[in-house]
């Protein structure tokens, strides 16, 4: 007779095959049981074909790395804590000591950070290039560039770049692109097909934190490839480094996922039509958002954003800036965002809660970019709530806080 405790954790139920339902199922193991040794001996970590330790892979793993990948329009997908680790996974995985990596001036700020931490202290120097000068890129590629970054649209600052122009650059030389993918979301357009004639990058990184969470309550990121050999570079690096996510976390991935398009389209067609509203308020000198005209990148949005299907209107993340006028302060403008009621102050976005930010470019960028006007940026990013109420918010707190 084995004891009760024992009886326990060796219980012989197991319950019937064949379940089925909406959402897979969370499985959770960090040991993973084989069934006899020369299993264990034989199992492919790598591969999808088994399962060797839950830092490896479980099967509620799979099934969102096989959906972003879809999502994205990839083949191979490893998931990582947060969209900064699927950024250092990256460079962790193709850059050595001697190499350089090249990030353009609209960077998500750690991405640059990383370069001029990690990266520098392990041999890897970095140059920063004018996103919206494709001859700036061409110039600043050497021997001894290995790497170059894309993002569009840029953070904050919201200006589109010429995407197909960069990757064919980047490609005539052999580099690797990697594109910050998070504000596309895998919807805006498809960065492994931009031109609808296969020209795209070569990995795609998502910050999962963002549109697919939709709840501004997980941190994850992913990194998607269409090609076996690449994946697997930064798939060992992913299990040398130990990037494994949690099963919950990414259960509730999973079930906001297949909303991911509705809210996409929603807070895109809310952030329009308000920043549509705010190019015609005269605190505002400039409104950034890549699919207005007159935007910065705006030919370049259309050229691969309408290719999506958006019932030809383009597709665009629910995500905006505004440069206030320089004739207020920043103490003014730092009132405008205290004043906002709906609006809500923090960062990251694509969460049901509309938030605000702002933001001191002097200190982000080497030189002010002659395409932007002076001032201080603010930026919103929407949330679900009615755009009314919100523009109804926005009014108020300029009443209050930046009097004509
Ligand atoms: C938020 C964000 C990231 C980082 O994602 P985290 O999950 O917060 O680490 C990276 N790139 C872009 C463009 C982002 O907006």
């Amino acid at each position: 007779m084995t004891a009760q405790s024992t009886g326990l954790i060796h219980h012989p139920y197991s319950p019937p095959d064949g379940f089925d339902a909406p959402q897979p199922g969370v499985f959770k193991a960090s040991t993973v049981i084989f069934p006899n040794v020369a299993a264990m001996r034989t199992r492919d970590w790598k591969s999808k074909s088994g399962y060797t330790y839950g830092l490896h892979g479980t099967p509620t793993t799979f099934v969102l790395e096989e959906r972003i990948a879809a999502l994205e329009g990839g083949l191979q997908c490893v998931l990582v804590p947060s969209g900064l680790a699927a950024i250092a996974n990256v460079a962790l995985a193709l850059l050595k000591s001697g190499d350089e990596v090249l990030i353009p001036d609209s960077a998500y700020g750690p991405n640059r950070a990383l370069a001029e931490g990690e990266l520098a202290a392990f041999g890897i120097t970095h140059q920063i290039y004018n996103s919206m000068n494709p001859a700036d890129l061409a110039a600043r590629i050497g021997e001894k560039t290995k790497l170059v970054w894309l993002e569009a649209a840029g953070s904050v600052t919201m200006e589109f770049p010429d995407l197909i122009e960069q990757v064919r650059i980047a490609k005539a030389r052999g580099v690797i692109c990697a594109l910050d993918n998070t504000w596309g979301a895998g919807l805006a357009f498809n960065a492994f097909d931009l031109d609808g004639q296969g020209t795209g990058v070569d990995v795609s990184v998502h910050a999962l934190t963002k549109y697919p969470s939709g709840g501004g309550d997980v941190l994850m990121g992913s990194v998607t490839t269409r090609n076996e050999a690449l994946h697997l570079k930064i798939k060992l690096t992913h299990m040398r480094l130990g990037l494994g996510v949690g099963a919950n976390d990414v259960e509730a991935i999973l079930r906001a996922l297949p909303s991911i398009g509705l809210r996409y389209r929603a807070q895109d067609h809310a952030g329009r039509s308000l920043a549509r509203w705010c190019a015609e308020q005269p605190q505002f000198a400039q409104v950034l958002h890549p699919a207005l005209a007159g935007s910065p990148g705006h030919a370049h949005w259309q050229q691969v954003c309408s290719l999506a299907e958006s019932a030809g209107q383009g597709a665009a993340a629910g995500l905006f800036s505004v440069m206030v006028d320089e004739r207020y302060t920043p103490q003014q403008v730092d009132a405008f965002c205290d004043a906002l009621k709906f609006f809500k102050l923090g960062f990251s976005w694509g969460g049901p809660i509309s938030l605000v930010m702002p933001y001191e470019l002097n200190h982000m960028r080497d030189a002010w970019p002659g395409y932007l006007a002076r001032g201080t940026l603010v930026r919103f990013s929407l949330g679900l709530e009615d755009a009314s109420d919100l523009q109804a918010d926005l009014t108020q707190a300029l009443g209050r806080a930046l009097p004509m």
